[in-house]
């Protein structure tokens, strides 16, 4: 296969100034595309500002040939994400790729953890995603291209204990990125969601003795072709961890029907509602799939017991 490039490509990236993100930027600006390297450098918990960590990545890939500016607003305002954007159209004339992947943590079981600190981490990862989509959307939609990849996480797939405000934001995630995959689909913009797993600054304080190599270049190459315009994939959730990759998905019984229930019968046939053996992906458009078939199901079985009197 010929190299995968990025040539005449502009991406922003967000917290690309450390960890998974510079990986990402680095293997974009070295295979031709022009990178706004976004990072307002703050501290693990969202505190404080640095320019340092963007400015350092600059001029990484500019020492490598590339081309490459640092911007330094938070993409946890409608303001900093708009600027953010605008850095991209303002020096490169358009964005075509869209990494979200910045983000703080601030750790509190369910009955302690504050709600500034749950506001806090669902600001970065949430609403910084949905504020720096908004702010590129009309730019893809007039262009007709686009490339965008979320930052989830098993946290909001699976959950995790003291991780409310995580796990709620990285789920999140899901709808945000079936919606942009919907409503982007007629203008070739397409919107995925990378579940990285990289030893970075976020593992701090975790004893990692034992674990595999988790090096960052083991995810930026399946965050690389989300954000390749020969991937056709959208509405997909991607895992890269320690080399290994791999799809999660949503799934759905076919379910049971009756034209009544009681509480016991549902009790009774909680086997045959969640049988695995009927679990299947409805796809893209997920939504009015479950919406026909059940509506199919409805009315068929309500025939076929009419027609037997
Ligand atoms: P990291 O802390 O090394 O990098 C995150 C970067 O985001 C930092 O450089 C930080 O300065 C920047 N940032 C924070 N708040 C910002 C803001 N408001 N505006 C702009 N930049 C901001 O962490 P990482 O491990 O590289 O994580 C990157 C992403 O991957 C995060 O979304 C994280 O939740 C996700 N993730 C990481 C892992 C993992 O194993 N490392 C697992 C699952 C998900």
């Amino acid at each position: 296969m010929d190299e995968l490039r990025y040539d005449g490509r502009v991406a922003v990236i967000s917290g690309a100034g450390r960890g998974l993100g510079r990986d990402y930027a680095l293997l974009l600006a070295r295979r031709g595309a022009k990178v706004v390297v976004n990072d307002n450098g703050s501290a693990i918990l969202g505190e404080g500002e640095d320019e340092g960590p963007a400015q350092q990545v600059v001029n990484e890939i500019r020492d490598a040939g590339g081309e490459a500016v640092a911007s330094t607003d938070s993409v946890a305002t409608p303001e900093g994400a708009a600027a953010i954007i605008d850095a991209a159209i303002r020096h490169f004339g358009r964005i075509d790729i869209l990494v979200h992947n910045a983000g703080n943590v601030r750790y509190g079981a369910l009955d302690e953890i504050s709600i500034e600190d749950f506001h806090s981490v669902l600001d970065v990862h949430l609403m910084g995603a949905f504020y720096l989509v908004r702010a590129s959307f009309p730019h893809m939609k007039a262009q007709d291209y686009g490339r965008v990849v979320l930052t989830s996480s098993i946290g909001g797939f699976y959950g995790n204990k003291r991780c409310v405000n995580y796990s709620v934001s990285k789920s999140g995630m899901i709808g945000l990125s079936n919606v942009i995959a919907l409503e982007g689909e007629a203008h070739n913009i397409r919107s995925n969601l990378i579940l990285p797993g990289a030893m970075t600054r976020m593992a701090d304080g975790l004893d990692t003795s034992q674990y595999p190599p988790l090096g960052p270049e083991l995810v930026a190459p399946m965050v690389g072709w989300l954000a390749h315009e020969d991937c056709e994939l959208s509405g997909e959730a991607l895992v890269a961890i320690g080399g290994r990759m791999a799809r999660i998905d949503i799934l759905e019984t076919e379910g049971v029907f009756q034209p009544e229930w009681t509480v016991e019968q549902v009790a009774a046939r909680m086997d045959e509602i969640g049988d695995p053996a009927t679990l299947k992906n409805l796809g893209l458009n997920g939504y009015l799939v479950h919406l026909g078939s059940s509506f199919e199901m409805a009315k068929a079985e309500r025939e076929k017991l009419a027609a037997q009197g």
